[in-house]
């Protein structure tokens, strides 16, 4: 369990190898190009388990240091998830600064393929916030080391409903586990961040017979998933005065922190975010304490990580579906062991994970 140390002062050495965020990472790349404006930045995490495969995020960071950051915890994060996933794959993921409704262009896009081609397959992308397959198209003009292109192309598209599937998945094993059934009709359920996935997670809590709440800075967004689906809108500034059962992160990370659990009224939280913990250790004690049922986000958000390993060999698009139903038994398993261990249910998905790579690592080393 050494990456979930906390480094102490003497052990820190620097603004980059002695940040804890830094700390286990193989490699951080930092990409720019003056003509398109592209500034992004690629992090591999490990490649113990295979190549470092993880989507582009498209943001408008304050400043760098944020997506430096952001960068770290979502490559470190996709290791565990292909890990407990049981992939062959690494963890890697990337950032492009700037505003995907402005700033995005193809040419942009493609210069940003020219530097993923330059790592030689040991980074592989993939769609992220802020990022389309004909982005990713865009992508493959310029390297091959590259999953989520359009079916048209051979590939298999937006992986997207794969991961909403996986998390509907997860969200019905948590309501199993904390109410005996996971039958969701009735269940208040708020979804934030509507977006590729959101979306299609709306879906399927509405044809379930869920009470969806949907929230999103993006007024156009809120419109069409309420026309298409039903939801109701919430608009209010601070969406944990929303009486809910189940809290569904489907936007940023960190917004289960200390201000949002003191106002928490939900019994589970289960949604595609990645790094829904401000802080690991802290916020998933401090949810257990008032016993709030936490999914592990890398676990029941690894569909569209199993859908695009599949394209890497020959893409089986029931077979990943199958796969990722699976997260269904896996939660509950992970469920189980952190109740036996007595640990927080985010632990006891690390401990699995990490298990998996140290035992490739000192296969490895032999
Ligand atoms: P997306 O860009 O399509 O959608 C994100 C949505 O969140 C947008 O509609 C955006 O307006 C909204 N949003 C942003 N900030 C918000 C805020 N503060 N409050 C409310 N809404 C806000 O992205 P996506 O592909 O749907 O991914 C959503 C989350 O799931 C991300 O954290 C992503 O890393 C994670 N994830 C995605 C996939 C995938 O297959 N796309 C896989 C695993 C994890």
């Amino acid at each position: 369990m050494s990456d979930l140390k906390i480094l102490n002062e003497k052990e820190i050495t620097g603004p980059i190898f002695g940040a804890e965020s830094f700390r286990n990472h193989e490699q951080l790349v930092f990409c720019q190009d003056d003509e398109t404006g592209l500034k992004a930045i690629i992090g591999i995490h490990s490649t113990t388990l295979g190549p470092a495969l993880g989507g582009t995020r498209m943001w408008n960071y304050d400043n760098e240091s944020d997506a430096i950051r952001d960068v770290l915890r979502l490559s470190r994060g996709m290791s565990f998830k292909a890990a407990i996933s049981g992939l062959n794959l690494g963890g890697g993921k990337a950032v492009i600064i700037g505003d995907s409704r402005k700033d995005k262009t193809d040419a942009l896009m493609r210069k940003f393929g020219q530097f993923v081609n330059s790592l030689s397959g040991r980074y592989i992308t993939a769609e992220d916030v802020g990022i389309t397959t004909h982005d990713m198209e865009m992508v493959k003009m310029e390297t091959d080391h590259v999953t989520g292109i359009p079916e048209s192309m051979g590939g298999s598209g937006d992986p997207s409903p794969v991961t909403a599937y996986g998390v509907f998945m997860g969200l019905k094993a948590s309501a199993k586990y904390k109410w005996g059934s996971d039958d969701l009709s009735g269940k208040k359920v708020l979804v934030q961040g509507i977006g590729h996935v959101g979306e299609t997670l709306v879906k399927h809590l509405t044809e379930s017979g869920a009470i969806v709440t949907i929230n999103d800075i993006h007024e156009d967004r809120l419109q069409e998933v309420n026309k298409a689906y039903g939801a109701t809108i919430f608009r209010g500034s601070d969406i944990f005065e929303n009486d809910m059962d189940i809290y569904a992160p489907c936007a940023l990370g960190a917004t289960v922190n200390n201000e949002s659990i003191a106002k928490m009224n939900c019994q589970i939280i289960a949604g595609a975010a990645n790094n829904q913990l401000a802080n690991e250790q802290i916020h998933g004690e401090m949810l257990r304490k008032k016993g709030i049922l936490y999914a592990p986000d890398f676990l029941i958000n690894a569909g569209g990580l199993i859908n695009v390993y599949s394209e890497l060999a020959h893409y089986d698009r029931a077979e990943s579906l199958r796969n990722t139903e699976n997260i269904y038994n896996t939660t509950l398993d992970i469920f189980k062991m952190s109740e036996i261990e007595n640990i927080t249910t985010h632990t006891a998905a690390l401990k699995i994970a990490m298990d998996r790579i140290s035992k490739v690592k000192a296969e490895q080393a032999k």
